[in-house]
């Protein structure tokens, strides 16, 4: 039976950036897919600065770019139509090397990482094809799938298998385990139109309504694509808030029927909860699989990108390496509370837009000149894993640098870890040792000194595993990943 380094189980957002992280390392990846193709209609509108420099780490963003939107911010509106909480993305390149924010099309970024899974030859994707079981062996797991088209079960084996299966993922199923329920449910009817002209009287930032009776959300989205969201309350029937009239008259002050089409509506149980486990042996899942949250933020897919930036290279590691629990623990154990937090906060955001609480959604508030209040975004640090606790900059995110003839760092290591000192190590640092020296690197020099310090080491998804110290400079070994 043939074995393939890696199954995954979904080609949605998360699947798609895992097997092109792990693809660009060469290894032999099956993907299954129930579907017939990737799922047609909006869902996700927003991603981030951190994300787009995955994007970057896999080499969609020259082709990608050109379908998204620098996302101007949020406004927070209270039933007058006062601003009553902002929440600006200021145009400007973040420590990550992007801009912080985009609005995009999802369909687009699936047709996007699809499309670069085909350079790859040892990749092979089934679409019409079903995850039924996946059983751990000391060595492998072994699955068992439905060829959907012809009704045939098939058997195969690969070293590990991560389920990016979404909301209802089977592969959760599979390591027995369920998620905790964080308390947010709430029923959101999502609307999407593409308008037949530009309108001018529509607002280029997201607008979240925030009221008691009916919240609601506008997203300016790429192109003429426009959506609003608003809560069904529980006594509504579903017919009644879906019929054309119903949504034609709800968007009376901003559109008639002969400005948009139509493109979809729908209705959403916007959900928060968590899986208790996110691994067993060689079994994972990541994505909507392992969390989910409503929408507010704009994070639910993000979070899914960010699991599988963390897990690649650990599974990468052990491929190339020997099989370490030691290390495939750190994957829940990182992301769990970096997730929780952008579930938390976004639930927050949710009691805020349904005027049931305060401000209080992050630390990062604070008043304007004018009185008005406003929001940064909130960037958690990675949870316990890698690296020592009492480490301040352990578990950070380390910026995007350029070399001095041009050529990006991030680009130069790939999937390789970095080791980066200070001059005044040069002379302490074995020369075995795969370094970059911080002069060498425009702006490196200047960072070290902000941050106190004399050399870092930085992991292939470009967190920062531990500073380096001049007297502990000795013990460094060459850092293989
Ligand atoms: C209205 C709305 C707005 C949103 N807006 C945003 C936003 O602006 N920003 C953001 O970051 N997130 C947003 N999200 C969340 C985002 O859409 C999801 O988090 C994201 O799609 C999850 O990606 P995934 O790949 O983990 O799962 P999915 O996209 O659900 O993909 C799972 C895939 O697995 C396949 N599959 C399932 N079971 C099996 C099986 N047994 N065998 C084989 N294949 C299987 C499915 O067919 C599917 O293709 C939004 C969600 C909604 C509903």
């Amino acid at each position: 039976m043939k074995e393939y380094d890696v199954i995954i189980v979904g080609l949605g957002p998360t699947g798609g950036t895992l097997a092109n992280l792990l693809a660009i390392q060469g290894y032999s990846i099956l993907i299954l897919e129930k579907e017939n193709s990737f799922y047609p209609l909006p869902r996700a509108v927003h991603f981030d600065d951190e994300v787009m420099r995955v994007f970057q780490t896999i080499g969609i963003t020259d082709k990608f770019l050109k379908y998204t939107l620098i996302n101007k911010g949020t406004k927070f509106v209270n039933k007058k139509g006062d601003v009553i909480l902002d929440w600006p993305r200021p145009k400007e390149i973040t420590e990550n090397g992007w801009y912080p924010s985009y609005r995009f099309h999802q369909p687009d970024l699936e047709r996007q990482l699809r499309n670069r899974l085909k350079s790859f030859k040892k990749v092979y994707i089934q679409q019409n094809t079903k995850l039924l079981k996946a059983t751990n062996t000391k060595n492998n797991v072994q699955i068992i799938y439905q060829d959907i088209k012809n009704n045939k079960i098939l058997n195969i084996e690969a070293k590990y298998l991560i389920g990016c299966d979404g909301a209802n993922s089977t592969v959760r199923n599979q390591i027995k385990t369920n998620m905790s329920n964080l308390g947010f449910t709430q029923k959101w009817a999502v609307v999407d139109l593409i308008l037949n002209k530009k309108k001018n009287n529509l607002p280029d930032r997201t607008i979240q309504f925030s009221n008691k009776v009916r919240p609601a959300t506008y997203c300016r989205n790429v192109g003429r694509r426009r959506r609003w969201e608003f809560v069904i309350n529980n006594k509504e029937k579903e017919e009644t808030i879906m019929s054309e009239k119903y949504i034609w008259n709800f968007l009376k002050p901003w559109l008639s029927k002969k400005d948009a089409k139509l493109e979809r509506k729908t209705i959403y149980t916007f959900k928060s909860a968590i899986s208790k486990s996110w691994r067993k042996g060689r079994i994972f899942i990541a994505g909507d699989a392992a969390h989910l949250m409503p929408p507010f933020m704009g994070q639910g897919m993000c979070a899914g990108i960010r699991d599988v930036s963390n897990l690649a290279w650990k599974i990468s590691h052990c491929l190339k390496n020997n099989h370490s629990d030691k290390l495939l623990n750190t994957y829940q154990s990182e992301r769990y509370s970096n997730v929780k937090e952008y579930v938390s906060t976004t639930m927050r955001m949710g009691s805020f837009i349904n005027a049931v609480s305060s401000t209080k959604i992050t630390k990062n508030i604070s008043s304007n000149k004018e009185g008005v209040k406003s929001m940064k975004s909130i960037k958690p640090k990675l949870g316990k894993g890698l690296g020592k606790v009492n480490d301040k900059l352990r578990g950070k995110i380390f910026p995007q640098f350029k070399l001095k003839n041009g050529k990006n760092l991030d680009e130069k290591f790939s999937s390789k870890p970095i080791v980066i000192i200070s001059p005044k190590l040069k002379k302490k640092i074995s020369n075995k040792i795969n370094y970059v020296l911080s002069n060498n690197v425009n702006g490196l020099s200047e960072y070290l000194n902000n941050i106190k310090s004399e050399g870092l080491i930085v992991r292939p998804d470009r967190f920062i595993i531990s500073s380096i110290k001049s007297n502990k400079i000795s013990k460094i070994k060459n850092y293989s990943i």
